[in-house]
Order: structure tokens, then sequence, then C-alpha cells
């Protein structure tokens, strides 16, 4: 880099307008630039704690969309998911489904239960 250059250049912290010798120049003075970086380091840290933060929502929302309650308005339902809906596992609704307690219709391999039917259970 030349020294023999006179830029006028705004600062890139203080806006003050002053002379730089290099065109990489961005601040009037020292303290402008570390107070910058430090303005800089902190906005990146809040940043990166705000995405943090998007991204625990994001799996929240993803777990939550997961769990019975969007099962709730489901009339149909497969194994897994009556499961899912009464919090018990797939096996004891395939015993239920064996002793006759539970109507299922079958669709080729996929057993599919009525809303209803589940519904019965707790009449
Ligand atoms: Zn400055």
């Amino acid at each position: 880099m030349s020294s023999n250059l006179a830029l006028p250049k705004s600062c890139v912290y203080c806006g003050k307008t002053f002379i730089a010798k290099t065109t990489l120049t961005r601040y009037c003075c020292h303290s402008c630039n570390s107070r910058h970086y430090k303005l800089k380091a902190r906005e990146n840290k809040i940043l990166s704690a705000l995405v943090q933060n998007q991204q625990t929502v994001h799996s929240l929302q993803s777990l939550h969309s997961s769990q019975p309650h969007s099962l709730i308005s489901k009339n149909y339902l497969c194994i897994k998911d009556a499961a899912l809906l009464i919090g018990v596992s797939r096996w004891t609704i395939n015993r239920m489904i064996k002793r006759g307690d539970l109507n299922i219709h079958k669709f080729g391999r996929k057993k599919i239960i009525k809303r209803s039917q589940i519904d019965k259970l707790f009449n």
C-alpha cells in the first residue's frame, strides 16, 4: 500500500471526515477502530444468541407437531397415531385389535382406526 495516498473518507464509527493514507483505512483514529470492533463483537454475540433462540423455538415447534395435539383433529388414524393419541405402545393397540376391542379397516397393509372407535373405548 502506498503511503502517498490522501483519500478523504468518513469514519465508519463516528462519521467524521478524515484523510486516509491507505484505501483500507476505515476509521479516523485507533480508538474508533477498537470501539467499532467491540460493538461488532457485541452485535455478533447478540445475533448468535438470537439465532440460537430461534433454533430452539424451531425445534420445539417440530417437537410439538409430532405430539398428539395434532392428532386430535384426525378422524382416521394409523396404529402409530392411535398409540400416540392414547399414550400407549403400538403393541398395545395391536393387542386390542386382536382382542376385538378396536375395529380396524385395512387399506392394503396399512391398518386404519376410526377415531370414533377410540372414543368408544373411553365411554
Ligand atoms: Zn472516528
